[in-house]
């Protein structure tokens, strides 16, 4: 095992809101070798333990518009993978599927403390909002089609769920959330990095489908990317959430995305992109 392969299965095992299914995610995860993979969905129903959370304030319609949408986007996920799971018995899609459901946990908490209806349906595949119910019908149609084909809808989804999640966290003040948002988006992380490591034991490479191709590079080179990565092979350093403090305090829906270069003398790093977050 390299040292690029170390630090990821260590993220991975440090990432302690993960299932512990999800160790299975790692290198290795897709030729039979995945460890700590028993009982995918034994512990989904059981919903663990909701931290408790400082109700005093009303969430803001905006907070709960997206409690509501992401709720059903880790449904999406989950239902999209169960799809997949039963078409290509590979076990990158099981152990996902649980840690999407162990997600939709931590979103329900919010629901639940809130005393706010749910969003999302029982039924697998059933969708509320319809833009993911049309999501639901093209991907799994696309996964269908070939073994790399549903990776890469797995990846695709990950990268559309980062997307979200990272502009979710540019309106979203309620702590607790926040807190459940950023687990969600680690867990989105290695869910990316798991399915292009199961997609390059086929032989094949990963393009970025959404989000910037730094952004995946960083996100699949790094254990952590909220450690800003330089990399050594573009000289680039990624950063791919930077928020504003003025006057001793974050400025709210400010957050932006920031490329340097280092310039030729070796010392000096010049700004290359500098892109807000909305
Ligand atoms: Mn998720
Ligand atoms: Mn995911």
């Amino acid at each position: 095992m390299n040292s690029s392969m170390k630090l990821i299965v260590i993220s991975i095992l440090t990432t302690l809101t993960l299932s512990y299914a999800i160790a299975g995610n790692g290198p290795g995860a897709g030729n039979g070798s995945g460890q700590g993979t028993s009982g995918h969905s034994s512990g989904n129903s059981t919903t663990s333990a909701c931290p408790s959370f400082s109700t005093t304030t009303p969430l803001t319609a905006e907070e709960v518009a997206s409690l509501r949408f992401m709720r059903e986007e880790e449904k999406l996920a989950r239902d999209v993978y169960q799809a997949l799971a039963v078409k290509w018995q590979v076990q990158v899609f099981d152990n996902i599927m649980s840690s999407e459901q162990t997600h939709m946990d931590q979103l329900k908490c919010v629901f639940d403390a809130y005393q706010l209806p749910d969003s999302a349906l029982a039924e697998p595949g059933q969708f509320n909002d319809a833009k993911l119910q049309g999501l639901y019908s093209d991907l799994t149609t696309r996964g269908m089609t070939s073994l790399s084909e549903a990776l890469r809808v797995g990846a695709l989804i990950e990268e559309v769920d980062i997307k979200d999640l990272n502009q979710a966290l540019t309106v979203i003040q309620q702590p607790e959330m926040r807190v459940i948002y950023q687990n969600l988006l680690e867990g989105s992380y290695n869910h990316l990095r798991g399915f292009v490591q199961n997609l390059e034991q086929q032989g094949e490479s990963y393009t970025a489908q959404i989000l910037s191709h730094p952004e995946v590079t960083a996100i699949l080179t790094g254990g952590d990317t909220a450690i800003p990565v330089f990399d050594l092979d573009s000289s680039r350093l990624l950063i791919s959430e930077m928020q504003l403090r003025k006057q001793g305090s974050i400025v709210p829906s400010e957050t932006y995305q920031v490329e340097l270069h280092l310039n030729p003398d070796g010392k000096t790093l010049e700004i290359i992109n500098l892109k807000r977050l909305q």
